[in-house]
């Protein structure tokens, strides 16, 4: 083959490449198009059928010389860049989305923001127990600086054979021992049915990891304003988890907080495995304010200090530990709540400098 020949060949195929660019481009187009009727409509982004038809009737056009392998390949990769390029665009629709809002969703609990200057500390015993329990953890934390005080009554555990919590009668020593102290309160809600009451109760309902895809107490915990502090599942993807929190926000309820509590994996070092990099990939991806569990998340209280300290240096807008006046009494999660005195160490270990409210 003459160089000429080379050439004039080459300067055909720079031709058909920019003619395909031209096609594919406004192919991808259309496909956006269709997939924001999708949108509408409700219906899935993945039609294998569609797929399917469409593939079969290529094959039977081709004469070659490509084979029909090949044509199947090429035209899967065209598909599968359509699909991605749906699903992108869906993402960026979520009300989760930084995409959809650009500036971080702040939320006030009395003197304290969640997602704002400053990360906040959240404290508290895993159960809710006695008067004189909580009454001993809201005066340290009290002292300390500490502004919200978490404590479940709704506890929702492995063995039906362990302590259940003390259900609404929990609640109600939360808040009076709370109001004492002049604290914000968390507490676990459990039941669609719960809702609507804990607000007159609790300042956070927490939806705990267990119950990160409950779609109706999501849907539930969408129609009231009170702020919801959402765990992530335990075994739950980022996406699953984002989506979990679209499921409150559709529903007019704005105030929502992500918490990454640990994820399931083969390690047995910890509890579970703390997932430092949710935290930035959730500020990145969405406006919620993302705070880290380190109890349920490693369960050892021996290195509760040092991955606080990462998962703020992460950029997590707040911490989550659990605190006791007599560990080894306690009715749930014994082996890993702190004593005051260990709180104490580990408050002043995390907040140098003052960083944390
Ligand atoms: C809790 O925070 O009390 C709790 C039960 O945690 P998780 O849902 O993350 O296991
Ligand atoms: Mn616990």
């Amino acid at each position: 083959m003459t160089n000429a020949k080379l050439d004039a060949l080459r300067g055909r195929i720079d031709e058909i490449n920019l003619l395909l660019l031209e096609l594919l481009s406004e192919r991808a187009a259309i496909a956006q198009e269709i997939g924001q009727e999708k949108e509408k409509q409700g219906v899935p982004k993945h039609d294998p059928i569609r797929e399917k038809e469409m593939l079969e009737a290529l094959v039977a056009r081709n004469n070659g010389p490509f084979d029909t392998d090949a044509i199947r390949h090429l035209f899967k990769q065209i598909f599968q860049a359509s699909l991605n390029l749906q699903q992108n665009d869906h993402k960026k629709q979520l009300l989760v989305s930084r995409k959809q809002k650009k500036e971080d969703t702040v939320i006030t609990l009395g003197p304290v923001t969640v997602g704002g200057t400053k990360p906040i500390m959240v404290a508290g015993p895993c159960s809710v127990e006695s008067y004189e329990q909580l009454r001993t953890v809201a005066a340290s934390l009290k002292q300390a600086g500490v502004h919200v005080m978490r404590g479940g009554a709704f506890k929702p555990r492995t063995s039906p054979y362990d302590f259940q919590g003390l259900g609404i009668e929990g609640l109600r020593m939360l808040k009076e021992v709370a109001s004492e102290f002049g604290l914000k309160t968390i507490s676990e809600i459990v039941d669609p049915a719960h809702i609507e009451l804990a607000g007159q109760y609790i300042d956070v309902i927490q939806i705990g990891a267990r119950n990160m895809q409950n779609f109706e107490l999501l849907k539930a915990a969408g129609e009231v304003r009170t702020p919801i502090l959402l765990k992530r599942g335990l075994a739950a993807t980022i996406d699953e988890f984002l989506h979990a929190a679209e499921y409150i926000l559709s529903r007019g309820n704005s105030q929502v907080m992500l918490i990454e509590r640990g994820i399931r994996t083969y390690e047995k070092a910890t509890r579970n495995t703390l997932d430092i990099s949710a935290v930035p990939i959730l500020k990145q991806e969405s406006h919620l304010p993302v705070l880290v569990d380190v109890t349920h998340s490693t369960g050892r209280k021996d290195i509760f200090a040092p991955c606080a300290k990462a998962a703020l240096a992460a950029g997590a807008d707040g911490i989550m530990v659990e605190v006791h006046p007599d560990p080894p009494t306690a009715l749930s999660d014994a082996a890993q709540q702190l004593t005051i005195e260990e709180f104490n160490r580990f408050y002043t270990e995390v907040n140098k400098n003052g960083i944390v409210f």
